[in-house]
């Protein structure tokens, strides 16, 4: 029986960690090709998608600067250039995998890639490619998953999904608790009470906000982007 999927548009979100070698920091293309056939995957079940990759696989801004020798905001754009790097990575993986895809960038390079704007990305996805969105949100001091959040809700996306080491959303540490529950559904409010860490605290607020369903899954299941999205695989969904 073919899969079903309750989500129309959804935003994709990555870590960089997800891109490189399970030892290393640097791209590793079967990881890539392996992303790539899961997304072709998901566009198959009729799902538009957009990516938002970060760049800690590379440089993130906040650690490089507690060093001393380059401030926060220089160290953020040195972040914000590896998810542009990372994006035009996936970009190329995709459209090796046959799937059409663009790379917009919030952080203007328009030698390398799109500038990011509203209605032309809107207009990408009507025709079914995929959006590759670099530069997060071409500021500093936030992260992707603020962007993440920000371009969903933007995209009018029916979800974002996040992709991480575990399988969803747990009461405690699932490695250090073996009392710890997964969550099936819980709404935005009692992640909040029960202090619960889905997302950084300025992403969380604007999902709330914005009244944006947090899809959180685990990257390691095969095809996890179409397993999760699909119901194959467990996560956790947070509600309005
Ligand atoms: N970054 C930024 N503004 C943004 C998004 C990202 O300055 O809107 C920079 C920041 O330095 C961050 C780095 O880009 O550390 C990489 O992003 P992130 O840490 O979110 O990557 P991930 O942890 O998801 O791989």
């Amino acid at each position: 029986m073919p899969e079903t999927t309750p989500y129309r548009r959804v935003l994709v979100k990555l870590s960089g960690e997800a891109l490189a070698a399970p030892d290393g920091f640097w791209l590793h293309p079967p990881m890539l090709a392996a992303l790539a056939e899961d997304i072709r995957e998901a566009i198959g079940h009729g799902i538009e998608i957009a990516i938002v990759v970060g760049g800690g696989n590379l440089i993130r801004g906040a650690r490089i600067s507690q060093a001393g020798w380059i401030d926060r905001a220089t160290g953020d754009s040195l972040g914000m250039m590896a998810t542009v790097m990372n994006s035009l990575a996936i970009e190329t993986a995709l459209n090796a995998a046959g799937v059409q895809a663009r790379t917009m960038s919030a952080v203007s390079m328009p030698t390398i890639c799109e500038t990011y704007a509203r209605q032309p990305a809107l207009h990408h996805l009507d025709k079914g490619q995929v959006v590759v969105l670099a530069g997060g949100t071409g500021n500093p001091y936030f992260t992707t998953d603020t962007a993440a959040v920000l371009r969903a809700a933007e995209l009018r996306c029916d979800a974002v999904l996040k992709a991480t080491q575990v399988d969803g959303v747990y009461s405690a540490d699932p490695k250090r608790d073996p009392e710890a529950i997964r969550y099936d559904t819980i709404t935005h409010d009692e992640a909040i009470a029960r202090d619960l860490k889905v997302m950084d605290t300025a992403a969380f607020a604007l999902a709330r906000e914005s009244k944006l369903t947090l899809v959180v899954g685990s990257v390691h299941a095969p095809s996890s982007v179409t397993a999760i999205l699909t119901g194959r695989s467990v996560s956790t969904r947070v509600v309005p």
